[in-house]
Order: C-alpha cells, then structure tokens, then sequence
C-alpha cells in the first residue's frame, strides 16, 4: 500500500501545497478540513487526483470534531490497508485585529485553541496509529516569529511569544482569561504563543516518545509564506505591501508551492530523519537553500515548563 499523511488544513496555503506535493511523491494524503467543499475545489485546482486523497472533515476548535477525526483517519487508514506513516499539524488562525478575543464552546480563546490546543488533543490521540507505522513522521508548522533566535522573531510588533509561568492555562483559560501567560488580551501576540507553544510541544513528544515509539518529530519554518490567506484579516494595505516587503526588502518570501514542497520534504525524504529538531531554510531565500536544523530561543527550551505545559493542556482538552 501506498504511505499515508494526514494534512490539517488542507484546503488553502502551506497545507493544500504539503499535500500536493505528498500525492506528488506517491502518497495518499488524508485532508483533514473545516469546509469539505472548499477542501474539494482547492484539491482539484491544485491537480490532487481523487484517487490520491481522501477528504475529512475537523473544526480543530472543536475537541469533539478532534476526536471524530481520530476515529475517521483510523478507519480510512485501515480500510486502505495501509499504516499511518506522517501527521501534519499544518492548521491555523490568525485574527491580529481581533478586539475581544473570540472564543470555542469551551470558553477557551479561538486561536490557541485551533492552532495549539486542537493539534495536542489529536497529536495525542493518533500517537499509536503513527507508532504502528514502518518509519513515522510528526510534523508540526512552527513560525520563525515565535523563534526569537531569528531576525523575524525579535520583531516585537505587537509583541513577542511569551508563554510566562503559564498563569492563563493555570488558571483554567476561561473569561476573563484570554492568554497562555494570563495577561491582557492581544490578538497578534495570541497567534505568536500558538506557535511557540507547539514547537515547545514537538520538543515534548520527542523527549516523551521518540525513544519509546521511533516516531521523528520535527517543525519547521518554511520561510515566509507572504501571499497566503492567513493575512486575510489584516489591514489590506498590509496584504499589498507584506508581500512585496517579504520579496524585495527581506527576501524571506517562499511561494506556495515551494512551502509545501519543504514540508512534504520534512514528511517524506530521507535527509530529515532526525527527531527533536526545527527545521528551517533561513530568513533571506536564496535559490538551491539545504534546510538545516536551527536552534529555538531559550523560551522554546525551558523543560520544566514544557511538561507543565504537556499536563496543563491535557486537562483542557479533557485528556485526563
Ligand atoms: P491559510 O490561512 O492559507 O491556511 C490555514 C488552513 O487552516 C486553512 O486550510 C484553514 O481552513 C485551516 N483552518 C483554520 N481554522 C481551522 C479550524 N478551526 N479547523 C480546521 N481547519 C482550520 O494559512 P497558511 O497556509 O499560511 O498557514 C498554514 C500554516 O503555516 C500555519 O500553521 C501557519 O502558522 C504556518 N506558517 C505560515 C507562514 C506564512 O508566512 N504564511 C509562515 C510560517 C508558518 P479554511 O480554508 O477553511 O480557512
């Protein structure tokens, strides 16, 4: 049988590109989406053959739809016949001109329970389908803004990734509480902490599991992705001058296709067998880039509050 991955968010940007280039390299990929429909014109736009894809339907805010996804990639898996060879945590929000922060039917705040709090619930729940596989991969999308030892991650508009002591979390993550360190609400700063958050959970599974199971976990950052829909909900200005910033000032921009490729690489080749490691091409693209394994900020690294932050988050997701 052909190798499977299953692709959160596959219906636009990075992840719609990680699965074309996935079905491009012979794999099935499993998409798992919020909107079926969009999931299936985007899969047929971007030439993903039917027979190469099979459509699943997740709101990864919603940890019911997270745990009906489990069951339903289990089913396909095994009605292929086939193993669980790579999981893509590629999903996200990004809602910087949020005002008040919007949140699930748990109370918790939108976009660290969509980015964050959804993939730990079905990173979780897929460990032993993904263990039972050959050679398992667990990719995670991180971003170079939550890596403060990049140029990208010292920008502090609107401010830099910072977990704190986790107060939030501790707290219960409910009203008035709308952030992981427990402090004001600030809707860019939220994206920013999903992200450092799941780095700090990739380094977690590794040292939990990689030993135990074989599985590789790795992130990476694919460069930036300037033109996708993520920024829809930032100022159109910022759409048009973004872009054209991340090309001629930074030279950071990747396109969509060449983002996707570098994740299906991180899945599938054989140069990225290495776990516990972040993945990235550098800041300033440069034609024929290697990836190469970078160092996190020292926020990423902490290991006493990232297996806080492993207990914490699985008694909001209702692990435990
Ligand atoms: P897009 O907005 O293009 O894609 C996001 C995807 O997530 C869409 O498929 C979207 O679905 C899906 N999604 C959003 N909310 C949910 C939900 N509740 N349940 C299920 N699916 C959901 O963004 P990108 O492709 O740019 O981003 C993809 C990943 O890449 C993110 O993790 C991001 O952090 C990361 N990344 C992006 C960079 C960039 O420059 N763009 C740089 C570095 C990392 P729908 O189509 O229905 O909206």
């Amino acid at each position: 049988p052909k190798k499977t991955a299953l692709v959160t968010g596959a219906s636009s940007g990075v992840g719609l590109w990680s699965a074309k280039a996935l079905a491009d390299r012979g794999w099935h990929v499993i998409m798992a989406c919020r909107d079926l429909a969009k999931a299936e014109s985007a899969a047929r736009e971007a030439g993903i053959a039917p027979a190469n894809r099979t459509l699943l339907h997740v709101d990864l805010a919603d940890f019911a739809s997270v745990r009906a996804l489990a069951e339903a990639a289990r089913e396909t898996v095994r009605a292929g016949g086939g193993a669980l060879d790579a999981l893509v945590l590629n999903a996200a929000v990004y809602l910087p001109r949020a005002e008040a922060p919007q949140r699930n039917a748990d109370g918790y705040e939108i976009s660290v329970a969509t980015n964050y709090l959804g993939h730990f619930l079905l990173a979780n729940l897929l460990l032993p389908d993904l263990e039972a596989a050959p050679a398992p991969r667990l990719v995670t999308l991180g971003t170079v803004t939550a890596n403060s030892e990049e140029f990208g991650g010292k920008i502090p508009i609107p401010a830099p990734a910072d977990l704190g002591d986790l107060e939030g979390l501790e707290a219960g993550f409910r009203d008035p509480v709308a952030m992981i360190d427990g402090k004001p609400f600030k809707p860019g700063k939220a994206y920013k902490d999903s992200k450092l958050a799941l780095m700090i959970m990739s380094r977690e599974l590794h040292a939990r599991f990689h030993d135990k199971t074989g599985i590789i976990f790795a992130t990476l950052y694919p460069g930036c992705v300037a033109d996708t829909p993520l920024f829809r909900h930032a100022p159109k200005a910022f759409q048009t001058i973004f872009p054209w910033f991340q090309k001629n000032i930074t030279k950071g921009y990747v396109s969509q296709p060449l983002s996707g490729e570098r994740v299906a690489q991180v899945v599938a080749d054989p140069d990225f067998t290495r776990s516990g490691v972040h993945w990235s091409w550098g800041n300033r693209q440069k034609p024929g880039a290697q990836a190469f394994a970078q160092p996190l900020s020292s926020k990423a690294e902490n290991a006493h509050r990232a297996a806080r932050l492993w207990d914490l988050s699985a008694k909001l997701v209702g692990l435990e």
